[in-house]
């Protein structure tokens, strides 16, 4: 058995373990902070990027489901499913606030400034998916240019973007949390890949370390804080393992269809995902442009019903209207004796929104020149698994778990559904945290 002594230990390298550990470790508090992530760097990989690659590094090579068929995408590398993201940023929403007492506002304010978080440039926002905003605009609805974490000038080789932006970021426009981890491993950080963490330490009530596997091989690190930020699945799953069985009862998905129109012009599947958005907070739901990447379409498609991989010959003047749904806390993570099983699908609210939400997309797709013969909506699926261990029912505000110095600080913590892009909200709880733990006496053993 391997074995450690450290001050801090951080599972999963998300968003939400990424910022922590840097934060952590570019404090001048001294600390030990190691870092252990389930899945590896891909960064420089070939593959990395590429449609094989976005079968290696995601779960059940992206073919996971919930029990009701909503189709799972859940990547597993250093920066976790920033690894494969869209590069959206949504503001924090004022509810937490207003509702939860957390104000993030300044540490939002603080990344869109670190990162330079802005839209897309107009040239760079598609010529196709301007024209969908558009035709929102004429049908009276403010469709707005959305926030991105992505810069064309980031690119050394050139801002080559498009719908396999979602399989990973090959021309580096866009911005990654492994880029955290490198600064925080060049502040001292220790940073282990290959490791899964099964169990909690624990000793009379307080957070001990953590037990798990490395490369086959059991080990245990020893440490007076743990923080767990193995995503919105991986957390439950270790909370469960450790005694707390009510992680994962309910969780958010921000669960997601997109309405695909056949326009008689170029269509947007080479052009940058997501680059207009319109939010309707009333029906709860987000708009944005989107389409599935070109061999990603047919498999789509497929599950759809046997007739639609036949619509994968108009990929190229496919226009699509991407709808996530602030859906209500329902299903459940369940960790069972080899993986887990997840339950999530639509309750009867939701049924009800979604449907109103796709009759908007649609009359869209025909404002901006689809025949409606060839709209259609895709099946279910998620990106965004939350809420699984909710500020509120089972964290405190300071995302402290009943168990002493044991945190959560990942998009499990969320008490209810975003339906906004997740990342810049995660990295504001981490930076509060961390904030947190370095003003409540952290000293270096
Ligand atoms: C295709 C796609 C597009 C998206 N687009 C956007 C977007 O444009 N904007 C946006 O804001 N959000 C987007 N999201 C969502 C966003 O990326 C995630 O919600 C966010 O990354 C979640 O952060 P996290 O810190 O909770 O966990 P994750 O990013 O899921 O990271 C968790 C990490 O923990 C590791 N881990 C899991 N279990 C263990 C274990 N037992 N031991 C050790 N390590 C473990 C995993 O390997 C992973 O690296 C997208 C997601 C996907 C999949």
């Amino acid at each position: 058995m391997l074995k450690k002594e450290t001050d801090v230990i951080i599972v999963g390298s998300g968003p939400g373990g990424a910022t922590v550990a840097r934060e952590l470790a570019r404090s001048k508090a001294g600390l030990g902070v190691t870092l252990l992530e389930h899945g590896r760097d891909w960064r420089t990989n070939p593959l990395y990027g590429t449609y094989p690659g976005g079968l290696m590094y995601t779960d059940k090579a992206s073919f996971l489901t919930t029990q009701e068929g909503l189709s799972i995408v859940r990547p597993l590398m250093v920066g976790g499913a920033t690894g494969m993201y869209c590069g959206c940023a949504a503001r924090p929403l004022p509810w937490w606030q207003t509702r939860y007492g957390i104000d993030l506002a300044a540490y939002a304010d603080e990344t869109t400034a670190e990162l330079n978080i802005a839209p897309l440039p107009a040239i760079w926002r598609g010529l196709a998916s301007t024209r969908l905003a558009e035709a929102a605009a004429d049908l009276g609805m403010d469709w707005f240019p959305q926030d991105k974490f992505m810069q064309p000038a980031r690119a050394p080789r050139g801002f080559d973007c498009d719908a396999t932006c979602m399989l990973g970021c090959r021309c580096g426009a866009k911005w990654h949390a492994a880029e955290f981890v490198d600064e925080a491993v060049a502040q001292g950080l220790d940073l282990w890949t290959g490791a899964q963490v099964l169990r909690v330490l624990t000793e009379n009530g307080r957070a001990a370390g953590v037990w798990g596997k490395w490369r086959g091989q059991a080990f245990a690190i020893y440490a007076p804080v743990v923080i767990l930020a193995a995503g919105g699945i991986g957390t439950p799953l270790i909370l469960q393992r450790s005694g707390l069985p009510a992680a994962g009862q309910g969780m958010t998905m921000d669960t997601t269809v997109m309405v695909y129109g056949h326009a008689p012009y170029k269509g947007i599947g080479h052009e940058p995902p997501m680059t207009w958005s319109y939010a309707d907070d009333d029906l709860g739901v987000l708009y944005s442009t989107l389409i599935d990447p070109w061999l990603n379409y047919p498999i789509v498609a497929l599950r759809k019903g046997p007739a639609y991989p036949l619509t994968w010959r108009r990929w190229g003047h496919t226009l699509g209207v991407m709808i996530k749904l602030k859906d209500e806390i329902s299903g459940f993570v369940q960790a069972k004796k080899r993986g887990f099983i997840v339950s999530k699908g639509l309750t009867t609210q939701d049924r009800t929104r979604l449907t109103a939400a796709e009759m908007v997309a649609s009359r869209i797709l025909r404002q901006a020149g689809c025949h409606p013969d060839t709209i259609f909506t895709t099946p279910l699926r998620g990106t965004h698994p939350s809420g699984t261990v909710r500020i509120g029912r089972m964290l405190t505000t300071d995302l402290e778990t009943e168990i002493e110095n044991l945190y959560v600080c990942d998009a499990s913590v969320f008490p209810e559904a975003l339906a906004r892009p997740t990342v810049l909200t995660i990295i504001t709880l981490a930076k509060r945290l961390s904030d947190h733990l370095l003003h409540h006496g952290f000293t270096a053993s």
